[in-house]
């Protein structure tokens, strides 16, 4: 419920037939408003002309298309959006659209703020408020797209997304897996699981009942230490499930990898703390030893912030850091940060709102 409303972009069709049956309407126009919803992304029932006017009015008496307001976005040279929304009640919402020359990705958020203390993160900073509904998260999307395209366009080469906002997705596990079906739905935006990736600090249940979903997005662990000694420090959820666990979690994920498929580590590079050779031989071995083969490592390099004590690694050593998981059959890629004049890139996002960003619109 959104102010005595019920948030229809968080709703499945069978719960919009509910809905048109408790008002006395057909069935059929609970389609319609998913697809006028979803699909066209209004975010009003007044535009959905193909609804008679008297449903529009009664319908919007008791629910909305829009709970999220778009505060502010800030536009980053190398053309990445950060949108700062706001929940009903008042809570922030980040969401990052990273344009690219053959797909387009949106970062979103699965929750507002987050309670898992990672020691390079800004998010951490904001603790948490709250989990996001199912209809918050999809409404993101909704708004992005809306801003890129323009209302209902279609994307012109697909759209990824990742769960890489604020929070931890798998703290919100049932409202992001309700989220991620009302997405996949072809009358709505479409976007399959296949191009959609969920990033977990290190959930570890959550990650067995992950791999034992039918249709399940693809995974990123983010792990940014080889050891249990450096990870307690820099990711503290490791004090609760410690690296072995992570590592057998993932082993179990694995094994339930279509042909072709790999899933993700992401290993934040801070320089001089876990970039060093050392680090690199480690995590090679780690993997070694629980036979993890279908493994990709993204690197990140830190995104520095005033608040936050670690510097980023100097280049030739992420280099470095990459060659040497190379030369033992592991995977690396860098990746480019994207966003930091505007505080839009990986670990940023903590609801900035100074006004030397470049804002270019306020709503
Ligand atoms: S890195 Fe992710 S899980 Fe960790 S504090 Fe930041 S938002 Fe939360």
């Amino acid at each position: 419920m959104m102010n005595g409303k019920q948030h229809v972009t968080g709703f499945f069709p069978a719960e919009l037939v509910d809905l048109m049956t408790e008002i006395g309407e057909p069935r059929y126009r609970a389609h319609q408003i998913f697809r006028g919803v979803q699909q066209r992304r209004l975010r009003s029932f007044d535009e959905m002309t193909d609804l008679p006017l008297a449903l529009r009015s009664k319908i919007g008496e008791i629910a909305t298309p829009a709970a999220l307001t778009l505060e502010s976005k800030y536009v980053s040279e190398d053309g990445t959006r950060r949108f700062l929304m706001r929940t009903p009640d008042g809570r922030p919402v980040e969401t990052v659209y990273i344009p690219s020359e053959n797909r387009d990705t949106i970062c979103f958020s699965s929750q507002s703020g987050c309670q898992l203390k990672c020691d390079f993160c800004l998010t951490a900073k904001l603790g948490l408020f709250r989990s996001l509904t199912a209809g918050e998260i999809v409404e993101q999307m909704i708004i992005v797209l809306n801003d890129v395209y323009g209302v209902g366009a279609e994307t012109p080469h697909g759209t990824n997304l990742v769960a890489m906002g604020e929070g931890e997705p798998f703290l919100n596990f049932e409202n992001l897996i309700k989220a991620l079906e009302i997405m996949s739905s072809e009358e709505g935006l479409f976007i399959v699981p296949g191009r959609v990736t969920v990033s977990t600090a290190g959930i570890v249940p959550r990650i067995y009942d992950f791999a034992s979903l039918d249709r399940r997005p693809n995974l990123a662990i983010s792990l940014s230490a080889p050891d249990d000694e450096l990870r307690d420090k820099l990711m503290p959820i490791n004090r609760r499930w410690n690296v072995n666990e992570l590592m057998r979690a993932a082993k179990a994920f694995e094994k339930t990898l279509k042909r072709g498929e790999r899933f993700t580590f992401e290993y934040v590079l801070l320089g001089g703390v876990n970039d060093q050779v050392v680090h690199a031989e480690s995590l090679a071995r780690l993997l070694k030893k629980h036979d993890l083969q279908r493994v990709k490592i993204n690197l990140i390099p830190h995104n520095p912030a005033e608040q936050l004590p670690y510097r980023p690694s100097d280049p030739e050593q992420v280099l470095r850091f990459k060659e040497i998981l190379e030369s033992r059959g592991v995977s690396a890629y860098i990746r480019r940060p994207r966003g930091r004049d505007i505080y839009a890139a990986c670990g940023q996002l903590a609801a900035k709102t100074e006004p030397n960003l470049v804002q270019i619109a306020s709503v």
